[in-house]
């Protein structure tokens, strides 16, 4: 007989998509693939008393979801002050100018990103990878060097200068409730000529990441890695040399295994014992 009657608690088990993340109090995924649009790369919120800051921006293809999810997490009474991009890439930033009408808040980003994001360049922001154009607009803070702290409302954020996927990519870091959150984005690379890639910058940027010590990373593709020792694994992954061959070839986050067993056959060569 097939027709067992179903148990109840599977029916009970049925959930309805979840409109954003929480991952510990006052920080938030409100977007990326699965919450907002496939394009969009991942965006956290977190806040700091009556002020927030939002961690990138998505390709401003899931823009109503977007808003949705934000108010979702914020109360009406909480401003959200700033906008933090990590790099210049289209689905971090192709949201970025909307959000800011919706907010008035203030963009931030390095200041060697920025002139992609000024100059309207498709290929250095990956634009043209989405079949996208960027729209030009102006940043407003505009990073230098190597560290910057930013106070939001009742804490801060520290901006870490960290190159190499860009020519102005940024890791922001914060502490919630004495862990140190990593929002890394985009730690798996990929490296590549046309985005003005540098591999060594990378490499070196990826060290510095990992000497953070973090608790929690916050990746752009992969959403939230926890806890410490499975932070310093990813990082490791991608500075160690069957990473480094991986973003050569593939730029697939379902590639992605924990315990390294799908990811390290993926590079394998196939015809070994043809
Ligand atoms: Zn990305
Ligand atoms: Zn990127």
């Amino acid at each position: 007989m097939n027709n067992t009657e179903p148990e109840h608690i599977f029916a009970l088990n049925i959930q309805v998509a979840e409109v954003n993340i929480k991952i510990r109090n006052n920080l938030w995924q409100v977007g990326g693939n699965g919450l907002t649009d496939p394009s969009d790369a991942a965006v956290y919120i977190v806040r700091f008393g009556d002020s927030a800051a939002l961690i990138d921006a998505g390709s401003g293809r899931g823009q109503e979801q977007l808003i949705k999810n934000i108010a979702e997490c914020l109360e009406p009474h909480v401003k959200l002050e700033y906008l933090l991009l990590t790099h210049c890439h289209f689905d971090h930033t192709g949201g970025a100018n909307a959000v800011r009408d919706e907010y008035g808040c203030r963009i931030v980003m390095h200041e060697l990103d920025a002139v992609y994001i000024e100059s309207g360049d498709n290929r250095v922001t990956g634009a043209s990878w989405y079949g996208a154009r960027i729209k030009p607009f102006t940043i407003d803070i505009k990073l230098q060097g190597r560290e910057t702290i930013l106070d939001i409302g009742s804490g801060n954020v520290k901006a870490i200068f960290s190159p190499g996927h860009s020519p102005g990519s940024v890791v922001y870091t914060t502490e919630v409730d004495g862990e140190l959150i990593i929002f890394g984005q985009d730690v798996h690379g990929p490296i590549h000529s046309e985005l003005l890639s540098d591999e060594k910058q990378y490499l070196d940027s990826l060290t510095e990441l990992l000497n953070l010590d973090g608790d929690v990373l916050l990746e752009g593709h992969f959403g939230v890695i926890e806890p410490k020792k499975e932070v310093r694994g990813f990082i490791e992954y991608w500075r160690s040399p069957i990473g480094v061959s991986h973003y050569a070839i593939l730029y697939a986050p379902d590639d992605w295994d924990p315990r390294r067993g799908k990811a390290a056959t993926s590079v394998q060569p196939t015809d070994m014992n043809d």
